[in-house]
């Protein structure tokens, strides 16, 4: 039985992109077949789809690095035929057959439980960069920065990581400074739970190795210039969370943050973060992330329409996050 799929195709060189009826024969490994409700748009997702970046290992691919469902069958331990599921990372829309279309086959243990707070299309509102929000916000925990310790800047903040990141770290009682390019993004910033906005171009020029101490801690998706400007002004002994490079992969800085002040620079991944990682981040996101906010954040796509915005999630054009509702 065939079924929708968004595939991606690459033939002398030259990339495609278009929905099409893809068989159940050529899904790949798994012991659990899911019948997927949504999915989201994520930036991994744009690169595969526009090919700005070789993410895509194989071909024929499916994009889609997260999704949400129902299994229809499996043989994996501990999971039955009706669970809700979903999966963020491990590869899917890369590797693995991702989660652009109605179904996927995937080794069980990469399917966590939906969360009983979250509705399926809240799951993928959440996403997987929510979830790496999330995990930006537990190394930031970890790394004993509290409410009390100072302020936190989030970078991009108008972007998927930066808005679930805001608002979670505003929820948690953090005072939050969003850096954002865009202006006119202040109001929808203050109202996930901004107590200020600075323009992003304070983060953009070449910066000394150490800059009047600011921020006690933060979560950066930008990297380059960006994440140094960061260190440079973050308090003696903050942490910084990097999860991102969206205005690219370099960082121009030097030791000082690290030897004068103590700073720590931790890195995050969702991709093959533990399951037990996993089970912190979205146990944070049910327990904190406001539902409301959440919605405010959030525009529902069709497949059809996913694929069109895959070029502006590059540019920094979304606002907050886009769920892909997978048609029956
Ligand atoms: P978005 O495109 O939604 O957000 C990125 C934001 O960065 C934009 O909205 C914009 O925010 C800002 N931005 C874009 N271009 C530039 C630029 N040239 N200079 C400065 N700021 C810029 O993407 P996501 O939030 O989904 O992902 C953000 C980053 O995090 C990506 O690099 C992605 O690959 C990475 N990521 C990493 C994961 C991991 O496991 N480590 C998981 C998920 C995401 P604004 O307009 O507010 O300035």
């Amino acid at each position: 039985m065939s079924f929708k799929a968004v595939v991606i195709e690459k033939t002398d060189d030259v990339q495609g992109v278009g929905i099409k009826q893809f068989a159940i024969d050529d899904l790949m490994e798994g012991d659990t077949v899911v019948r997927i409700s949504h999915s989201s748009l994520n930036y991994k997702d744009g690169l595969a789809i526009t090919g700005a970046s070789p993410v895509v290992r194989r071909f024929p691919m499916v994009p889609g690095i997260d999704f949400v469902g129902i299994v229809e069958s499996t043989s994996a331990e501990g999971l039955n035929a009706g669970d809700a599921v979903l999966l963020n990372g491990w590869g899917t829309g890369e590797r693995h057959l991702g989660g652009w279309a109605q179904k996927s086959r995937v080794p069980g243990k990469w399917l966590t439980p939906l969360p009983a707070g979250f509705t399926p299309e809240q799951a993928m509102a959440v996403g997987t960069a929510g979830y790496t929000a999330a995990l930006c916000v537990l190394a930031l925990q970890d790394g004993g920065v509290t409410p009390d310790s100072g302020e936190i800047v989030v970078s991009g903040a108008a972007g998927g990581v930066g808005s679930v990141a805001v608002s979670l770290l505003a929820s948690l009682g953090y005072s939050v400074v969003a850096s954002t390019g865009r202006a006119e993004e202040e109001g929808y910033l203050k109202k996930l739970g901004a107590s200020r906005v600075i323009p992003r171009d304070e983060l953009a020029a070449a910066p000394r190795p150490l800059e009047k101490e600011l921020w006690a801690g933060a979560v950066d998706s930008v990297g380059s210039t960006t994440l140094a400007n960061i260190l440079a002004k973050t308090k003696y002994g903050g942490t910084v969370a990097c999860c991102g490079l969206a205005a690219g992969m370099d960082l121009p800085t030097s030791v000082a943050p690290f030897i004068l002040r103590g700073i720590t620079l931790r890195g995050i991944d969702s991709v093959m973060a533990p399951p037990e990682l996993r089970a912190r981040a979205w146990e944070l996101l049910d327990r904190t992330l406001d539902r409301s906010v959440l919605g405010e954040m959030t525009s529902v796509v069709s497949l059809e329409q996913a694929v069109e915005a895959a070029g502006d999630i590059l540019k920094g054009k979304v606002r907050g996050r886009m769920v892909v509702k997978i048609e029956d």
